[in-house]
């Protein structure tokens, strides 16, 4: 029977583990976060080597847009995506500044991947890792996260079960980019390659990921594996464009892939993302049972709405739906009853958190 999760916010949310003791962050609680821990350069052994970064581009053009000096953007009701969009919008319309844009574009890019870093620097997380202990050879997943517990979970029970790998997990062929690593890692990845070089669940990040660059010359997509002394993956922290493509006589400057859903028509500027989101609804369309976890189909998700509605309409195998969502009294029926229109079903089964649905696996 053939598994399909979907991951939304709410199941970045549950994360406990983190070492700075906060949630990880959403999109209207993001900038109050990101200004909490934007002065934290060291988290237990890992040093962030970011107190250089000034960050002033992407608070000029905030001011200049909603007023929002950089000494009240942490009491601020910024919106993360609102941010992201309209500073692609400006992009697009401003020509004459479009240099400084685009810094501003880099700096706000390093600042979500540093702040998602910084705060779901933790543990492992259980839930996330039950998850992936759950999967059998053609299970997927599907997220509109950009953060790494998924990744870090399938990494670290690839070890035992050789499910998943990175060189074409993630759906696509994607190189490591690596950092300094140490001896037994290396080992354990040498190892891996010898048993399978492809994977067997897909892990589909629709929005693009924390640990992406890509390199627009040629279409190669790295992921970066800088393993630090607790064997955490972490961060790239200079800006991306700084970092160039290894791919022979290219050279090229890398870009992160940070995609927000309102800006669904810019995906075809990053031709393996079309690709992404062809193979997560094939994966929809035979999909046998689908849990769906703290994501609730934002009205704004138009192509994430249109993908799931498509599948359905080709799927003949469906046959549970299984709903982890922490909404509660109204919120929770208006959300049920999307569900039920999308998954076309009449019944599903909802459990209100994360750990109790992790329980059952
Ligand atoms: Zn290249």
């Amino acid at each position: 029977m053939t598994r399909v999760y979907v991951l939304g916010a709410g199941a970045a949310a549950a994360y406990k583990g983190s070492y700075l003791g906060e949630t990880s962050p959403v999109a209207n609680n993001f900038f109050q976060k990101a200004m909490r821990v934007i002065n934290i350069h060291q988290i237990r052994d890992r040093y962030y080597e970011d107190e250089n970064l000034s960050f002033n581009q992407i608070f000029q053009f905030i001011e200049r847009l909603w007023g929002v000096p950089r000494s009240e953007v942490c009491n601020s009701s910024l919106d993360m995506e609102e941010v992201l969009t309209l500073l692609n919008i400006e992009m697009e319309e401003d020509q004459a500044g479009r240099e400084r844009l685009l810094l501003a574009y880099e700096e706000y890019l390093l600042l979500m991947a540093l702040t998602f870093d910084k705060i779901l620097y933790g543990d492992l997380c259980p839930y996330h890792r039950k998850i992936a202990e759950s999967l059998n050879p053609g299970d997927s997943i599907i997220s509109f996260n950009y953060e790494l517990l998924m990744d870090y979970a399938l990494q670290r029970t690839n070890l035992e079960k050789n499910l998943w790998c990175i060189q074409d997990g993630y759906g696509i062929p994607c190189h490591y980019l690596r950092g300094s690593i140490d001896a037994v890692h290396l080992k354990q990845q040498s190892k891996l390659f010898e048993k399978e070089d492809y994977a067997k669940v897909k892990f589909f990040k629709l929005h693009g990921s924390l640990n992406w660059l890509y390199c627009p010359q040629c279409g190669q997509l790295y992921a970066y594996e800088h393993s630090d002394g607790g064997g955490h993956s972490v961060i790239i922290n200079g800006i991306a464009n700084m970092i160039q493509c290894t791919t022979q006589h290219c050279c090229n400057k890398l870009s992160r892939v940070i995609i927000p859903p309102t800006l669904m028509k810019n995906y075809q500027s990053i031709p393996f993302i079309p690709k992404l989101w062809h193979q997560a609804r094939k994966a929809l369309e035979l999909a046998a049972e689908i849990i769906v976890i703290g994501y609730s189909f934002p009205t704004t998700d138009f192509r994430s709405n249109w993908m799931f509605r498509k599948a359905m309409v080709d799927n003949k195998e469906l046959k549970k739906v299984t709903i982890v969502d922490k909404a509660e009294g109204y919120q929770l029926k208006t959300l049920l009853n999307k569900h039920k229109s999308i998954f076309r079903v009449q019944d599903v089964d909802f459990y209100p958190d994360i750990a109790a649905f992790t329980q059952t696996l």
